[in-house]
């Protein structure tokens, strides 16, 4: 499903970094996009708020 206009976005921990999530989305909808989330980190053991970062796929 995820192909032509998608753009990648990788979730990533605001306190050690780590990729929570990876997420796809259409890139006509960016700007409705939120950038920040409060999400459940494993490796903190807390909820912390989560960074977008667009991710182009290589392959
Ligand atoms: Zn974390």
């Amino acid at each position: 499903m995820a192909h032509g206009k998608s753009q990648f976005a990788v979730w990533r921990c605001g306190k050690c970094n780590t990729v929570l999530k990876t997420t796809a989305y259409n890139k006509t909808n960016n700007d409705s996009i939120t950038k920040e989330v409060k999400k459940y980190c494993k490796k903190c053991r807390s909820h912390n708020i989560a960074k977008r970062k667009d991710a182009k796929k290589s392959s």
